[in-house]
């Protein structure tokens, strides 16, 4: 057993702190891995503060994680000590489920064990996340790191790189769709990214009149602002697929009414509160309400080979973990260009 350096929330009202956790010695088949960067997902945010109702404390949040392998298990052929790794939501799952055998983890009938805040089958507890110096994980649940991405920047592929790339593959977004991304915040401006390279007609719809020329810069045809009630009216039941990447409760009706004919809206946001549908938004004309889940580790690796060949990543603010509160507030502001990044240089001696 080994310990790591972390910052931790002890409950849902409180700031997260520095924290000293556990860390078990390598497995046969663990991988254990300096961190050298975290992504700062809104997920960390709904979690540590308990908005889904399901968190045990201490909570150390953090599932977009770069990091170079310190050790490695005896069963271990496909990385080194000195490789780099990196580690997204999951850590483990069945193996032997329906979905596990299809390469869809997140979607594992018994449960996929999140990077933090699930039973953590080896030291009893809960799993921590990434907000740490080290982590080890099995090696089915570690992504190699494509050569020449830049390293902080591509922490974030990790959860929303992936969040973003699945459900576009899984909808077929090409090059004759009409596109809609909800929310320029850290998945929807990789989910504008991801759009773009695959071909698509993409419009971003955003509350933040602000963001238009970022929205046109990371590769947007168009921004519109939400509240413009005249600029949603252009686009009525014109969209073949709208993701919708939104943190905060908000109107899904008002992008319902934008699909066209079977085209479908994919929720990836994940607001603490129940959202209201109007039946006759889907009835008329036959549209789809769906959502999706991060994706598969294999898929993961896909969409990381994607990014080094196309020269994805996202557009970070790299902060040291001291910062790590304010951070939050300002996410909770939608004041984020496009995605915080915590240096783990600053959680070490
Ligand atoms: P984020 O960086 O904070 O961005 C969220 C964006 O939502 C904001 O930038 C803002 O965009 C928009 N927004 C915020 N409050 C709003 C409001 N009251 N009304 C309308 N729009 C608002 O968050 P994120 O990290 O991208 O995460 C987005 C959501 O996805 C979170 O709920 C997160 O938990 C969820 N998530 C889901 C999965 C999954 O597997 N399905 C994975 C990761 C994250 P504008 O300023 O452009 O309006
Ligand atoms: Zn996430």
């Amino acid at each position: 057993m080994t310990t790591a350096n972390a910052f931790a929330t002890a409950q849902a009202t409180t700031p997260l702190a520095p924290m000293r956790i556990r860390r078990r010695d390598p497995g046969p088949t663990d991988i254990e891995m300096d961190i050298l960067f975290c992504g700062v997902c809104h997920s960390d945010i709904h979690q540590a503060r308990n908005e889904w109702r399901n968190t045990v404390y201490p909570c150390v949040p953090g599932h977009e994680i770069v990091g170079r392998v310190t050790r490695v298990g005896s069963a271990v052929t496909a990385f080194r000590s000195g490789d780099l790794s990196a580690v997204g939501c999951m850590v483990d799952s069945c193996h032997t489920c329906t979905s596990c055998r299809a390469g869809l983890e997140q979607y594992c009938l018994s449960f996929p064990t999140f990077t933090y805040n699930s039973a953590d089958r080896h030291l009893g507890g809960q799993t921590y996340g990434g907000y740490s110096s080290s982590i080890v994980v099995d090696q089915a649940f570690v992504l190699r790191v494509p050569a020449g991405l830049d390293l902080a920047a591509t922490a974030p592929l990790l959860c929303a790189g992936i969040t973003t790339y699945s459900p576009l593959r899984h909808w077929h977004v090409g090059p004759a769709h009409k596109v809609g991304i909800v929310g320029l915040g850290g998945l929807g401006h990789m989910g504008v990214k991801f759009a773009r390279a695959f071909g698509a007609q993409v419009v971003l719809f955003t509350t933040s009149p602000r963001k238009i020329a970022d929205g046109l810069r990371l590769g947007a045809h168009e921004v519109v602002v939400s509240s413009d009630a005249a600029a949603m009216e252009k686009h009525r039941a014109s969209f073949d697929f709208i993701l919708d990447a939104v943190s905060a409760d908000h109107d899904i009706n008002a992008f319902l009414s934008l699909l066209k004919l079977d085209g479908t809206l994919t929720l990836v946001g994940a607001p603490e509160h129940p959202m209201p549908v109007a039946s006759f938004n889907l009835i008329l004309p036959r549209r789809h309400l769906a959502g999706s889940a991060i994706g598969g580790i294999a898929e993961t690796q896909e969409m990381l080979d994607f990014c080094a060949l196309h020269n994805i990543v996202s557009d970070i603010e790299l902060i040291p973990i001291q910062r790590i509160n304010e951070a939050w507030e300002r996410m909770l502001k939608q004041d984020v260009r496009y995605r915080f990044v915590i240096d783990m240089a600053s959680l070490r001696p």
